[in-house]
């Protein structure tokens, strides 16, 4: 069935163009506010403010208990949340129960039983926070939009606020006023499992996605978000993504200069330039030390230097994580005093009720001062009168009549069509004729589960089937798209549905082969099934071995074979990339993947996705294109990669084809030379060169030529998307702060220095000259 309708003339706004999405003026507090905190805060029991910093998940008081045995339909057991309401006073609730979507009609009853209790008990509402991820995760009918890493292929951020402030509404559609999102880890290591979640391996990329998605959920008033929105979380802080073992949770090695410069910078701007109200921690440990023990990062760096207003809240069971898994504490009393004297403020548990009667203890001994305390029930506080939870702790979902909208859909669809990224046209094989016969085969073909991946309507994906009925798989749009009797489906491999993400059943190939025949191309569409965390640990980048063979042998058969790639991360492909007639990047692109796939290969949609992150070609050959000279044996300042004879990346950040051409002339800067404090414009002109319209991302590279620390190739500075019809050209024009092409020197310093950079836009060059070195050490650019 085809669930969405295009409403063209909605999304012209929001995808010809990309200007940033705008900024909030980030005001501080509110002294209304701060004064009813003060009256709450005078009459609070030790033991309430310990609650306040308490978060549960749902599964302690729902029935059963255990989010594998509970029975449907869910319900609260009221014992349960006598216990954690009534006795721990816990002020927040995270997660759904039984690893599941509902409907908003749960939601609400649910809600509204946890919030009458709360308010009954303490007057004080409880916090709901759920992963809205792509979308609002674990709502039963929402709209999914692509992961993370495919809203950055769009380079598009005026989608990327769309996408999250519909997020918003769909959340508060369900009751609840807080997102677990954005992810901004930097996904610069292909191996991690989590690499889809954030905007791909670029620190200004992520920055200014997270910062478009932060203002897309929290809206314009910090102080008074409304009830169409919901607070942000930016997590998780910070160097989550590159372990050095590249399976999830374990520690990350980064030198104090690439923290402060990368890692730091997504968080900083989602702060500093768009409000964020709160910030989850990162579970691992950096440079030796676990994060939710680190003072430095949490309190020093983001409390103190950015004035953080807002909440920090452990990611899930860190701070117990502390004593069993990091063993920094020798019991569990130690473990808390540890996170909170390092400056957490709400403890995402989420099962160990021991927590309330530990902190109190730790308190009355004089291990935890009061002022921590109070400085943490405070933050708590402040949110929920920001999300106007006294008024409103409950309401009603027939106040959100948009929730699942056409209009909704569409803009979801958008972005899909805008994500999808073309690595591959040979001779223009692409688009297909309209009445082309095709098979489609792989084991993504007909999946719902693996074009949404983890985070969709459970943890792992798993349960996608059941809830995304409604939508097309890519073998169903194909047909919709081709005509039902021009598409043959024969998949030759398939996932195991209930084993481990990368299980497969024994493979059917020949059966595949045999049903290419009398078709004129194959659309062969591999990757993986839907994984998340830890359990989408991988030992092996390169595509499975039956999906490898599947590819050589569908080549063998001389029908050209478009290969789609439906996959989180990019699995290594160089062994049936030579003989693939046309590569299709689709990440993982939601709901409406399969239709956007489709109207990408008929051309009603003209590719224009750029990939957020380098393409390895080998294991051992893991790079990012803002690496170090030295990481090219020839020296080379380009970021070719070019590892001598060989190349050692399958495709370059920021690569993607169009069915058009795009031309790049007279790249031009306002002044040659310049200091610190200067702000630069600088233009380009992009002309659609070919015969159909299309989009392009215009992206702006600036190198320093020579810098005290071995400077990076390039470094993404600016981007902006544009729309262009057949023979058309615009002037893209460019704000570059001077102190933007600063880097951090060793002493964790922002360093410009006097010298030559180059800008680069397409394949246009401009030189210009800094004459003054400024060395300063704010954490604010
Ligand atoms: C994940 C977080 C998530 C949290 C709550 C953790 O395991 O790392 O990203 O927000 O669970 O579900």
């Amino acid at each position: 069935m085809i669930k969405y309708s295009y409403i063209v003339l909605l999304l012209l706004l929001i995808t010809s163009c990309n200007t940033g999405g705008g900024r909030v003026s980030v005001v501080g507090l509110d002294t209304n506010i701060e004064k009813k905190i003060d009256s709450i805060m005078a009459r609070m029991t030790l033991e309430e403010k310990v609650g306040q910093m308490a978060q549960f998940t749902l599964d302690v008081i729902g029935k059963g208990g255990n989010i594998y045995y509970s029975d449907e339909p869910f319900e609260i057991d009221p014992g349960m949340l006598d216990t954690v309401i009534g006795k721990y006073k816990v002020g927040s609730i995270l997660n759904t129960a039984n690893n599941r979507a509902r409907t908003t009609e749960v939601w609400e009853k649910a809600v509204r039983t946890i919030q009458e209790r709360a308010l009954a008990e303490t007057g004080i509402p409880v916090i709901y926070g759920i992963d809205a991820i792509h979308g609002t995760t674990y709502t039963a009918g929402s709209t999914l939009f692509p992961q993370g890493v495919g809203m950055a292929a769009s380079f598009n951020t005026n989608l990327m606020k769309e996408g999250s402030r519909i997020a918003a509404y769909e959340t508060r559609a369900s009751n609840i006023a807080w997102t677990f999102a954005p992810t901004m880890d930097l996904g610069r290591d292909a191996r991690w499992s989590r690499q889809w979640e954030s905007y791909g391996e670029d620190a200004y990329l992520n920055a200014q996605m997270g910062l478009a998605s932060t203002l897309g959920f929290q809206g314009d008033d910090r102080n008074n978000v409304g009830s169409h929105h919901i607070a942000a979380c930016t997590k998780h802080y910070m160097g989550y993504g590159v372990p050095v073992s590249g399976k999830d949770r374990t520690p990350a090695l980064i030198s104090e200069s690439e923290l402060r410069e990368k890692y730091f910078e997504p968080f900083r701007t989602s702060i500093v330039e768009g409000g964020a109200l709160s910030l989850m921690v990162n579970s691992g440990i950096i440079n030796a030390v676990s994060t939710h023990a680190d003072y430095r990062l949490l309190t020093e760096w983001v409390k103190e230097d950015l004035a953080f207003d807002g909440v920090i809240v452990t990611d899930w069971a860190d701070v117990q994580n502390l004593l069993s898994r990091d063993r920094i504490a020798v019991d569990y009393k130690g473990a808390v005093k540890t996170a909170i004297n390092a400056g957490i403020d709400l403890v995402m548990e989420p099962y160990n009720l021991a927590f309330c009667p530990a902190l109190v203890e730790l308190v009355e001994e004089g291990e935890v001062p009061m002022s921590r305390i109070d400085d943490a029930v405070r933050r708590v506080l402040r949110l929920k009168f920001r999300l106007g939870l006294f008024e409103n702790p409950y309401w009603s979902r027939s106040d959100y009549p948009d929730f699942g909208s056409r209009e909704s859909e569409a803009v979801a669809k958008a972005a899909a069509d805008e994500s999808i990224t073309l690595l591959k046209n040979e001779n223009n094989i692409l688009p297909l004729p309209a009445n082309a016969r095709i098979l489609v085969t792989g084991p993504n073909a007909h999946s719902m589960r693996t074009l949404n991946g983890g985070w969709s309507y459970s943890w792992q994906g798993e349960k996608t089937e059941e809830f995304a009925q409604d939508y097309n798989t890519i073998y169903e749009a194909l047909q919709h798209k081709f005509g039902v009797p021009n598409v043959r489906y024969e998949p030759g491999v398939t996932y195991k549905m209930d084993g481990q993400y990368y299980e497969e059943n024994s493979p059917e190939i020949g059966r595949a082969v045999a049903a290419a025949a009398g078709v004129d191309y194959i659309v062969l569409c591999v990757g993986e099934n839907s994984y998340c965390e830890t359990p989408g640990n991988l030992d092996e980048l390169t595509l499975s071995e039956n999906q490898t063979a599947l590819a050589l042998a569908l080549q063998k058969t001389g029908k050209p074979v478009i290969l789609v790639l439906n996959e989180g991360r990019p699995r290594l492909i160089r062994r049936i990339e030579p003989d693939s007639k046309a590569i299709i990047q689709l990440y993982l692109p939601g709901n409406f993947g399969g239709d956007a796939l489709a109207d990408v290969l008929t051309g009603d949609i003209n590719p224009s996705g750029k990939l957020p992150y380098t393409y390895p070609k080998f294991e051992q050959g893991l790079i990012t294109y803002d690496h170090k000279p030295s990481q090219n044996i020839d020296g080379k300042m380009e970021g070719a990669y070019d590892y001598g004879a060989q190349t050692s990346i399958q495709y370059p950040f920021g690569f993607g084809l169009s069915y058009t051409t795009f031309e790049y002339t007279n790249l031009a800067v306002s002044e040659q030379e310049f200091v610190s404090g200067d702000v630069m414009t600088v233009t380009v002109d992009v002309k659609n060169s070919g015969a159909v319209a299309g989009k392009e991302s215009v992206l702006l590279f600036s190198s320093d030529m020579v810098a005290s620390l071995s400077p990076d190739v390039r470094r993404l500075r600016a981007f902006e998307k544009i729309s262009l019809k057949p023979g058309e050209t615009k002037t893209v024009t460019f704000l570059l702060k001077a102190d933007d092409l600063a880097f951090v020197n060793e002493h964790g310093k922002w360093t410009l220095e006097a010298g030559e950079f180059k800008l680069q836009a397409g394949n246009q060059i401009a030189m210009i000259n800094c004459s003054k070195t400024r060395i300063w050490d704010t954490p604010n650019k």
